[in-house]
């Protein structure tokens, strides 16, 4: 059983500590806050022990009334691996505290690649865990985009990707984020440092990515162009594609057109928050002209990267390899529609 912590119970956190808590394999010891806000009462509800993240502020969870089962060194100690969920940037202040107390630790993509000793996909880069202290789970952008730069790298080999990524402007919850009125390039130079740090993953891939940022909060929509290596054939594109497990071809006939639609089907179909762990391809846009190959995906921010926390988890803490970790998790919560 690998005993895991989740430091930081925001977007992020809290779905991973609900995918660690689904696996036979692993037990969710707690999680932390770093206030006593509305989080700690539904961690609670789902039975979750609660750790102060910040040593000094346990006097707020006692003045509202909130037990504690300890502070965050305790959570480290008492636990095989954490996974730091904390906001951009804290990750990387967390990380001299893990080593203090010897803890393996997964961080997320907001941080430096330099946190960690690897960045970490499931698809593209599991064995770099092997023998590691630390991985980054990269981004949620750098994880559509290599699980989908992978297998067709393999297949046709990629001679060149350009991407233009339309990034949501806010997590649905993030009522201070923007633009409201605007799509606006976000840099404005190219590439921006998702094609960079696609290539922690793949680093023999050449990508270059474009992105802006648009007034929607439910998901990110990728435009891709590949050139490959060799001519495809369309249906042979698609049945590549169709056999990725964290890759959901969206069926013509669905009458699924964008987002809005994506995420009502994934209600629909009972998935927790109407999260969507699939990299999101609509099928009728792959598109064949010579070698280059074109389509639009649809990535769900707040979800892709929750199985590659538990797939990470289990990378640093255990032998188990890449295909046997993959169908556990994604047996576990249920990940392909
Ligand atoms: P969030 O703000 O929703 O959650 C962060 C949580 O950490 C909050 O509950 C906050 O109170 C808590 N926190 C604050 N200070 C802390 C500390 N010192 N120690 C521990 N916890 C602390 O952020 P998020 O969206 O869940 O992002 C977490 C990480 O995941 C970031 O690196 C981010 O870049 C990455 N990420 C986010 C998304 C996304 O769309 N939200 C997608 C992929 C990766």
């Amino acid at each position: 059983m690998i005993r895991v912590g989740v430091n930081g119970y925001g977007t992020i956190g809290k779905r991973v500590a609900d995918a660690v808590a689904a696996q036979a394999d692993m037990e969710l010891v707690g999680v932390t806050k770093a206030s006593p806000d509305y989080g700690v009462e539904t961690a609670s509800r789902r039975g979750y022990d609660l750790y102060a993240a910040v040593e000094d502020r346990t006097d707020r969870f006692a003045a509202a009334g909130v037990d504690l089962a300890g502070t965050l060194g305790d959570l480290l100690d008492a636990v095989d691996v954490i996974v730091d969920c904390a906001p951009s940037g804290v990750g990387e202040r967390n990380a001299p505290v893990y080593e203090a107390h010897d803890t393996p630790a997964v961080f997320q993509g907001g941080e430096d690649a330099a946190v960690a000793d690897a960045s970490f996909n499931a698809r593209g880069r599991f064995e770099a865990a092997r023998g590691a202290d630390s991985v980054r789970v990269v981004s949620c952008n750098t994880t559509a985009l290599s699980r989908l730069l992978a297998p067709l790298d393999e297949t046709f080999g990629v001679e060149k990707a350009r991407v233009t990524l339309v990034r949501r402007g806010g997590d649905p919850n993030e009522t201070d984020r923007g633009p409201i009125n605007d799509i606006v390039p976000d840099p404005a130079t190219v590439p921006s440092h998702h094609g960079p740090d696609v290539n922690e993953i793949l680093p023999d891939v050449a990508v270059d990515t474009a992105a802006l940022k648009a007034p929607v909060t439910a998901m990110h929509t990728h435009s891709v162009n590949v050139t490959l290596a060799t001519e495809p054939d369309p249906a042979a594109v698609r049945d590549l594609l169709a056999g990725e497990s964290r890759i959901f071809l969206i069926p013509e006939a669905a009458g699924i057109d964008g987002a809005g639609a994506l995420k009502d089907y994934a209600a629909d179909a009972g998935r927790p928050r109407g999260d969507l762990w699939e990299n999101c391809v609509w099928e009728e846009s792959i598109s064949v002209t010579g070698r280059d190959l074109y389509l639009f995906q649809n990535v769900h921010q707040e979800a892709d990267v929750v199985p590659e926390n538990v797939d990470a988890v289990r990378a640093l803490a255990t032998d188990v390899d890449a295909a046997e970790s993959v169908a556990r998790t994604n047996e576990t919560l249920g990940v392909g529609l």
